[in-house]
């Protein structure tokens, strides 16, 4: 039984979509299971008489050779399948419970809008560990109790116990306390809590759903916090706010005080952050805000089974703060109450491949879906979410002062580089700025976006330059190790001794990266400590954390690093931030080039002076009477988005306009071109209310050997791109490429 329901997105388009229901008639035999294949197709299979089993289940069925899972998905009568063909399912795990409808019903939203296989997105919406065959063993989540031992030795004070057992036992005193609830008192509570259970004084019993909480209320809310706060709380169904805040000006916390309202009515809270890195530290962060409420996070970075535990403790309401990256919007969630969405502008909610998806979009239709609100929260929102919140379909929540008093908004200036002096880089005033800091004891964070030491190495006689055989880029030069590596594919080479060309022997490293300016101001500031931050120092399990820990303990002076240090880090002591060329970004072929610069400006800039400091930015730039540092100078992102604004209305570009891309790749050179000059044929003989671009190379023309180009096709209305979409995607599936591979991208943001 299908019900076709319509669906208006938060973005007010209304989209039809098809609802699962889950009930079996009595002559309904056949069943349609989802598997992780590239067919828009389900698969039809028998079910025995003897086997029971519901809609969401996962199933174990013949497929080919083998055995694969899948999802069972709806009852039919028939099937255009011939009865002898059919095959039977092979066995239900049931280990874990059904996927729930609601769940279902969001990826066939998501398989109809992205134009992805539905058993391809069911499947990839799933924990690894329940994608395979073998069933789940269920650890259940234990709490704990004081035995009558327990109590007796506590009332007769035969507790002479350490002290961290201690402390167990008087928490125990007043109510049964969940493992991670204990695992909060003290680091050493897992050892404590075992030599209790052996000793006999605690023991195990099922938790109990508790109904209170305990909130460590930090700080009393400033106006505008209030103000948020009460807005979103008061919202009764669906509503998307968009929480714009200045760097400093109390996000977080608001964040805080709306989980504690939704943990008071019972609810879940799902919060999506932009990067794994970030996940431990909000964890430890949230933790020690509800020290007993249970909180788990699902992220990339977790084992498999420790992922799907938390999933499934997700699903059966036990978790009642979600943390997650931007798959976890796939995680069922029965109580779901509110969703957050922090740094909401960041790309990397945004999946680039497989199911291209952004799970801020998905996560406002599954609010809209759920009947819950959502905020958006970021210091410069997408274009896209701003527009939204001017023309009225999100609810515009600003934070405009930093929380802490007086810590004030950093000064700004512009260091240009056409009069300028550099040297390997810096320039006069700037170092000048960073001695200055080294004599206070301050830090200082050099930002350049460019790892490695240098990004191209050239010979000076004949002008060879290092070229990767496999892409249209160039190997950047990587001194530490004497290597040329190609960050599109990987390749990597020993640095020649002479030119591959002339074979002279004068080669010269062009440009600046992170290693190079790292030795620049070692050479200038022997002294001074200096700690480097980027993929390749950080690419060790750990290193990044303990990196973070010798910044906070004033263990470096000065940072040279890339975006990652950008990003939501709080070091107190920094006052300096150094911008090196961001010019890039200015004048790029890319039209959100100069979006992502201002947010990524701002947010590295928001790191200088927090606490109780003033700070100061110096951006070294050749252009700075461009529009967007004095935006910047002024921390005015709205005046910026205005003028980005305008120029996308008059260009035609999002929010404007809405956009899917066509990329092949193949290779044999034009192959991918022919493809899509094809598609394009097709596009055109639609005669749809679509704009088609003409077939282009791609931004990296090449990579790892294989020859790419697109095509871009929009639309000035969502649901014309859709009906355009739902005829062109099956024309594209049958057209014949062996040799190519292509994908559709529905509102991309990369090019
Ligand atoms: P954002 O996420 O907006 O950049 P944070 O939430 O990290 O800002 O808050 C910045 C700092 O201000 C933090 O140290 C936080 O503890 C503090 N803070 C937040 N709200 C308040 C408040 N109402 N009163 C005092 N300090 C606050
Ligand atoms: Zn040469
Ligand atoms: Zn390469």
């Amino acid at each position: 039984m299908c019900i076709t329901i319509n669906i208006v997105t938060a973005q007010g388009d209304s989209l039809n979509f098809v609802e699962i229901t889950a009930e079996k008639q009595p002559n309904m035999t056949i069943l349609r299971v989802a598997l992780d294949v590239p067919l828009s197709t389900l698969f039809d299979y028998k079910v025995d008489a003897a086997i029971v089993l519901e809609i969401g289940q996962r199933v174990v069925v013949p497929f080919g050779r083998k055995e694969v899972v899948g999802i069972a998905l709806e009852w039919v009568v028939e099937s255009d399948v011939a009865d002898a063909k059919l095959k039977s399912v092979l066995r239900v795990l049931d280990d874990v419970p059904p996927l729930p409808d609601e769940l279902l019903t969001l990826l066939k939203f998501c398989s109809e809008y992205y134009h992805y296989p539905l058993g391809m997105t069911l499947l990839s919406a799933l924990p690894t560990r329940l994608r395979a065959v073998e069933p789940m063993s269920l650890k259940q989540a234990q709490s704990y109790t004081l035995s009558v031992a327990g109590q007796a030795a506590l009332l007769n004070e035969l507790a002479k116990r350490r002290p961290v057992q201690q402390r167990i036992l008087h928490a125990l005193q007043h109510a049964p306390m969940s493992g991670a609830a204990l695992r909060n008192l003290a680091t050493t509570a897992p050892a404590a809590l075992k030599a209790l259970l052996t000793a006999g004084w605690v023991e195990t019993c099922r938790p109990s759903p508790s109904v209170t909480h305990v909130f460590n209320n930090a700080h009393a809310l400033t106006h505008e916090q209030q103000h948020a706060v009460d807005a979103v709380t008061q919202q009764a169904g669906f509503a998307c706010f968009l929480l714009n805040g200045i760097t400093g000006s109390g996000k977080t916390e608001v964040y805080v005080h709306l989980m504690d309202a939704m943990l008071q009515r019972g609810g879940q809270v799902l919060l999506l952050v932009p990067e794994i890195n970030l996940t431990p530290q909000l964890e430890h962060y949230f933790r020690s805000r509800f020290p007993d409420v249970e909180l788990v996070s699902l992220h990339s970075g977790l084992a498999d089974g420790e992922r799907a535990q938390n999933w499934l403790k997700a699903q059966s309401g036990a978790a009642r703060i979600v943390l997650g990256t931007r798959l976890s919007i796939f995680t069922p969630l029965p109580k779901l109450s509110l969703i957050l969405v922090d740094e909401e502008h960041d790309t990397s909610f945004k999946q680039q491949d497989g199911l291209r998806y952004s799970a801020r979009d998905v996560a406002i239709f599954r609010a809209n879906q759920r009947g819950v609100p959502i905020v958006l929260g970021s210091a410069t929102p997408a274009l896209e979410s701003w527009h939204n919140a001017h023309t009225g379909r999100y609810t515009l929540l600003q934070l405009t002062q930093r929380a802490v008093q007086p810590a004030a908004l950093p000064v700004v200036r512009c260091l240009d580089t056409s009069q300028l002096p550099l040297q390997e880089g810096l320039s006069e005033p700037l170092l000048t700025a960073i001695e200055t800091r080294l004599q206070r004891k301050e830090q200082s964070l050099i930002f350049i976006n460019r790892r490695g030491y240098a990004p191209v190495l050239m010979c000076t006689a004949c002008g060879w330059l290092s070229e990767c055989k496999h892409c249209a880029g160039k190997l950047v030069l990587h001194l530490k190790d004497r290597t040329l590596r190609c960050h599109h594919c990987g390749a990597q080479q020993r640095v020649p001794h002479a030119c591959p060309t002339c074979g002279d022997a004068d080669l010269k490293p062009v440009g600046m990266g992170t290693q190079r300016i790292e030795e620049a101001l070692q050479a200038r500031f022997p002294e001074a400590r200096i700690l480097r931050v980027d993929r390749d120092s950080t690419r060790n399990k750990g290193a990044w954390d303990a990196m973070r820990k010798q910044i906070h303990d004033g263990e470096v002076d000065i940072l040279v690093g890339t975006q990652m240090l950008a990003k939501g880090h709080d070091f107190p002591n920094l006052t300096l931030v150094g911008v090196l060329n961001p010019d890039g970004g200015l004048y790029s072929a890319d039209f959100r080039a100069s979006e992502k610069l201002f947010a990524q400006l701002m947010q590295v800039g928001g790191r200088a002076g927090r606490a109780d400091k003033a700070g100061e930015v110096m951006l070294q730039t050749a252009f700075p009477t461009h529009p967007l540092f004095q935006a910047l100078r002024a921390h005015d992102y709205p005046a910026w988005a205005q003028i980005l604004l305008a120029e996308r209305q008059s260009a035609g570009f999002p929010p404007f306009m809405f956009q899917v891309l066509l990329s092949a790749e193949a290779k044999q050179e034009g192959e991918a071109m022919a493809f899509l000059k094809k598609a394009r044929s097709a596009a055109v003989e639609l005669k749809k209310q679509v704009e088609v671009y003409s077939v282009i190379p791609a931004t990296m023309p090449k990579r790892a050997n294989h020859y790419r180009a697109q095509l871009l096709v929009q639309s000035n209305n969502r649901k014309s791109l859709q009906n355009f979409l739902r005829e062109w995607k099956p024309q594209l599936d049958a057209m014949p490429t062996k040799q190519i591979r292509w994908s559709l991208d529905i509102d991309p943001l990369e090019f």
